[in-house]
């Protein structure tokens, strides 16, 4: 089955993934972690997480890859005849193509994708659209809040200063600048205010 559990910039998403990948690994099933390239937070390798929990991917796909192609080397190298149960994260970041992959293999295989939704100006990622297009399953990360302490639904993209940020490429890499992202509800996405009178 394919499924897509989608969530804010800071809903805790990649320790939800990394939990559940535990208690699968917990049982002695064969787990894949699986990333996509593009995320460049800390370094190649590592899914990390924002509550302290980290672990180490076993494939970085990069755009041009299949998915299942990969899944086959990484059991050729392992010596196992399949990696059955597959955790991705950062899922927003796969190409259409490979969550079209996951879907044609979702009858022997259990992938548990995890992403965000929408991006910065609220427009699909082209991963998450083809998530909500193809995943038997969908679900939201709950626990993203605004600092107004509403929930928070929008992705943003704020400058070192705090400004938000409303114009740019969807996917900053090498990015000189000091960019950063938070959830913020509705109306301080559209009003473009990143923190309270008394944050500063
Ligand atoms: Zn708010």
């Amino acid at each position: 089955m394919l499924h897509f559990f989608y969530g804010v910039m800071g809903s805790s998403k990649t320790a939800m993934l990394l939990m559940q990948r535990y208690n699968y690994i917990a049982q002695g099933l064969h787990v894949a972690l699986v990333k996509p390239a593009i995320d460049t937070r800390i370094d190649h390798n590592t899914v990390y997480s924002r509550v302290g929990l980290n672990a180490c991917a076993d494939i970085v796909l990069e755009p041009g890859h299949s998915i299942r192609e990969q899944l086959y080397w990484l059991a050729v190298r392992n010596g196992h005849n399949d990696f059955p149960y597959v955790f991705v994260d950062e899922a927003q970041f796969l190409t259409e193509e490979q969550v079209q992959e996951m879907a044609d293999m979702s009858d022997t295989h259990e992938f548990f994708c995890y992403g965000l939704k929408t991006d910065f100006q609220s427009n699909f990622f082209p991963g998450s659209s083809a998530l909500l297009r193809l995943a038997e399953d969908i679900g939201e990360v709950p626990g993203g809040l605004c600092w107004c302490g509403c929930k928070a639904t929008m992705n943003t993209r704020i400058d070192g200063q705090g400004n938000v940020i409303k114009e740019g490429a969807q996917v900053l890499i090498d990015n000189q600048q000091e960019i950063r992202y938070i959830g913020l509800c509705y109306k301080h996405w559209k009003l473009g205010v990143s923190h309270g009178p008394v944050s500063e």
